[in-house]
């Protein structure tokens, strides 16, 4: 919806404005949530509802010491966001990277709350994260900084209580470390269950097959279920990328494998671009050994407009938030865009694509494989079993059919875009809940 305030006044929406927000059209938690209670509008949600959902639950913030590898002693900020639990534990990813703030966190922690509703796993959201460069910090830096911020959030992960899982700029030696410092604290009687605490592990320790490339995996599965309809043929749709880290570079390689072609990718190095198509396991290999996509020599460089303005069928957005803005919404030249990473389209940049005619297929739908194998994983080390990958790769299928199949008929249901479309299925989900357990006391 369009608002008219000006910055600084109270929020133009009823729940916002009785919870003493002040108008801030670039701040992305008011984006998040505005969009999400316009969804609570066309389903006349219970006003009590609203209120529970437009503020999170829970807000951690912890100041720790680590000390570096010269002996000087840093303070770093961590965060952890815990949105709402009504379908069960808390869960979302730990992200590593310098712009981590608040606001971010709160509007990445209630994506988690409706993507594990749209997905309809027994799970709740919750994200975090610590404000640093991770690529400034040696290992040994990196596995003390985890471990005592791991130690800083106490009893408030737990395997039945909140489980992180790898984000931007973690991974799943991050993770470990986690499992192992949370391990220490809880000498419990079911110690070999406590590595639940966290998902997306190695596959030694705990983790699950398929997890690595689970977000990847189910990017394409959506698209798989979404595509026809807008008559587009994934082994001869082309398409670019903005990141090419864990889910940037696994949805290239599982396009690519049926035929797509990858026509320009940019990252924090830089962008390139190869007419005849860009060799997606090559690049992944390039930025494993050199850090990022440039200097890569299947492709020429080319600058951020020129990326922007390439055509393409398909644009897939896998970096950071809030990248595909006004200015370069406008430059974009393709029919669908595919929302890889959460909230990478700010509303006055979809306000511009809708108005193009471009489908935006939204990110609690497209990006959804990462935590539904997560709880795979977690169903996994609770009942000590190791799931062969065909069956992980087929459970997340299914669970992605079926989340895509709620999101058109809600579309159809309330004629309106596939992201409102994908929150009207997501509260609907929670309202039941909600009406079923009612509100302590
Ligand atoms: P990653 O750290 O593995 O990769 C991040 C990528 O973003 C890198 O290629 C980096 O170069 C690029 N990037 C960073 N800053 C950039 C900039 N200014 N311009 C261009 N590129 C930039 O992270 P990831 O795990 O692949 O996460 C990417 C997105 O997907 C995030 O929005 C994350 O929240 C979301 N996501 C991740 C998972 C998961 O399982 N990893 C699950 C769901 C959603």
């Amino acid at each position: 919806m369009i608002r008219e305030a000006k910055a600084g006044d109270l929020h133009p929406n009823g729940v916002l404005k009785e919870l003493g927000f002040r108008y801030d059209s670039n701040n992305l938690y008011q984006q998040t949530i505005d969009a999400v209670l316009d969804a609570a509008e066309m389903l006349d949600l219970p006003h009590h509802l609203r209120l529970i959902l437009a503020e999170p639950k829970t807000e951690l913030m912890t100041h720790f010491p680590v000390r570096l590898d010269n002996g000087v002693y840093r303070l770093f900020k961590g965060y952890r966001v815990q949105h709402n639990n009504i379908l069960g534990p808390y869960k979302g990813g730990m992200r590593f990277h310098p712009t981590v703030a608040l606001d971010d966190i709160k509007s990445l922690a209630v994506l988690m709350t409706m993507k594990c509703s749209l997905s309809q796993l027994p799970l709740g959201g919750a994200k975090g994260g610590v404000q640093i460069d991770p690529r400034s910090l040696s290992e040994d830096e990196l596995r003390r900084l985890t471990r005592r911020f791991t130690s800083a959030l106490g009893d408030n992960i737990g395997t039945d209580h909140d489980i992180p899982a790898p984000d931007m700029g973690t991974n799943a030696q991050t993770m470990a470390w986690m499992a192992d410092t949370y391990m220490n604290f809880h000498d419990s009687q079911n110690k070999h269950q406590s590595r639940a605490v966290v998902t997306g592990k190695p596959l030694k320790f705990g983790g699950s097959f398929g997890r690595e490339k689970a977000t990847g995996q189910g990017v394409v599965y959506a698209m798989e279920e979404c595509l026809p309809a807008l008559d587009i043929d994934i082994a001869k749709a082309t398409f670019s990328l903005i990141g090419y880290g864990n889910v940037g570079s696994w949805t290239a390689r599982l396009l690519t494998e049926q035929g797509s072609t990858l026509k320009a990718v940019m990252d924090h190095t830089g962008a390139i671009y190869n007419d005849k198509g860009l060799d997606a396991e090559k690049l992944a290999s390039h930025v494993v050994s050199t850090g990022g996509i440039a200097g890569f020599e299947g492709g020429e460089a080319i600058d951020e407009e020129t990326f922007y303005r390439t055509q393409v069928d398909i644009f897939i957005p896998a970096a950071l938030e809030q990248m595909v803005c006004r200015k370069n919404a406008a430059l974009l030249n393709c029919r669908v865009l595919v929302e890889a990473a959460n909230a990478p389209v700010t509303p006055a940049g979809e306000r511009i694509l809708l108005g193009q005619g471009v489908t935006i297929l939204p990110a609690i739908l497209c990006n959804a494989g990462g935590v539904t194998v997560s709880y795979f994983e977690w169903k996994q080390n609770l009942q000590a079993e190791t799931w062969e990958e065909k069956k992980v790769d087929k459970r997340l299928q299914k669970y992605t059919r079926a989340a895509a199949k709620r999101v058109t008929l809600a579309a159809e249901k309330f004629g309106c875009d596939l992201r409102t479309a994908a929150y009207c299925a997501a509260l609907e989900n929670i309202a039941e809940v909600y009406k079923l357990r009612g509100i302590f006391p």
